[in-house]
């Protein structure tokens, strides 16, 4: 009999759109003529109020590829479609805030059923952009120079924030990057030239997130390795994204020809080996399970390869990076799912 995999999607975070579509392409793969005698579908979506919708309401949504309203009056969260209880095992496509931070993953996990993907550690340490360095620190991955701060420091007493700003051009100079920790898409980041860029991006990035970094900006190229696996993971070959816009905002991820994908990255061999071993050492360094995509930056000038972030549920539509990489690296896109469902299993 066939393995019913709830498909999780949508969710409360700015990248419910690029989930739902993310989303629809699993299904399609998972219908594909290779996967569809071995799994039914069932999709789950949770809609931007986080009230979770299945049957045909969700079906509709994952066919038409638009996010479904809130309805007026919100129903008990915790009312979870009773479909749920028939489920064996759960994808969870869900990018950023509420869906790749460990808080789905800690619900899946009390409901015991297998999910693809990492677990609670995993899933939160590579969201939190101050934790993930750590651990990338503690690994001995080379990153940029940067300062973790809290809202509580940005928003206290005016003789205080002075000397943190101080502080953090003594420490990191100009430009730097001014990051609410816990974001995605590159929302509420700033990169900042002079005192008052930077006043105002500590502020802002406050408005997002209890927890900022501040980071030195390097002048390099952007390339990126995806990892597969659990205890003995694979990666790919190395992309990179290209773009003339200031650096990779939001609106040069996600506005169609802004950037461009370039796969294989045209780079050494030798750079390509010490970013693979990097991207492995950065998987196994946050306990992440069954996917990731490790973002680094190359800096050209001086041959220095520098770790940029890890993301735990990557984008996956059919042009995103992390299954084109996969596309190049023999595994098809059918296969990468069926791939990922297995390791969950083997996982649990
Ligand atoms: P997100 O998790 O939102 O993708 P990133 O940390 O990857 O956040 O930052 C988004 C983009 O901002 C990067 O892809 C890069 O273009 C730019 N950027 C971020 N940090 C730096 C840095 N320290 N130096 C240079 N560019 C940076
Ligand atoms: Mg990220
Ligand atoms: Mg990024």
């Amino acid at each position: 009999s066939k393995l019913r995999v709830g498909l999780l999607f949508g969710g409360r975070s700015g990248e419910h759109e690029v989930s739902i579509i993310s989303a629809r392409a699993i299904a399609n793969a998972l219908s594909a003529e290779e996967n569809s005698h071995k799994y039914e579908i069932l999709p789950f979506y949770i809609q931007k109020d986080g009230v979770w919708q299945a049957g045909k309401v969700a079906q509709e949504v994952l066919i038409s590829g638009v996010a479904r309203e809130n309805p007026a009056v919100t129903p008990n969260l915790w009312q979870f479609p009773p479909q749920a209880a028939e489920i064996e095992l759960w994808f969870p496509i869900l990018h950023g805030p509420n869906g790749e931070d460990g808080t789905i993953q800690g619900l899946l996990t009390l409901m015991q059923v297998p999910f693809v993907g990492s677990g609670v550690l995993g899933s939160a340490s590579g969201m939190d952009k101050i934790g993930m360095k750590t651990a990338f620190a503690q690994a001995g991955l080379p990153q940029v120079k940067y300062k973790a701060l809290t809202r509580a420091q940005v928003w206290s007493n005016p003789c205080v924030f002075p000397k943190l700003c101080d502080e953090i051009e003594a420490k990191l100079g100009y430009p730097c990057f001014v990051k609410p920790a816990n974001l995605g898409s590159s929302v509420g980041i700033a990169k900042v030239r002079s005192r008052q860029e930077l006043e105002a991006a500590l502020d802002n990035a406050a408005t997002y997130d209890r927890r900022i970094i501040v980071e030195a900006g390097v002048i390099a190229r952007e390339v990126e390795c995806a990892v597969l696996g659990n205890d003995n993971p694979k990666v790919s070959v190395i992309g990179e994204i290209t773009f003339e816009s200031d650096f990779y905002d939001y609106e040069t991820k996600y506005t169609q020809g802004k950037a461009d994908l370039l796969i294989p990255a045209p780079l050494p061999e030798a750079v390509v080996q010490q970013i693979q071993e990097m991207a492995l050492k950065a998987f196994a360094a946050i306990d992440a399970a069954g996917l990731a995509r490790v973002d680094f930056f190359y800096v050209e000038a001086t041959g220095e390869i520098l770790i940029n972030e890890i993301n735990t549920l990557p984008g996956f539509t059919s042009t995103s990076m992390y299954p084109q990489l996969w596309a190049n690296s023999g595994i098809s896109f059918p296969e990468l799912v069926d791939q990922l469902i297995q390791l969950a299993i083997e996982r649990k």
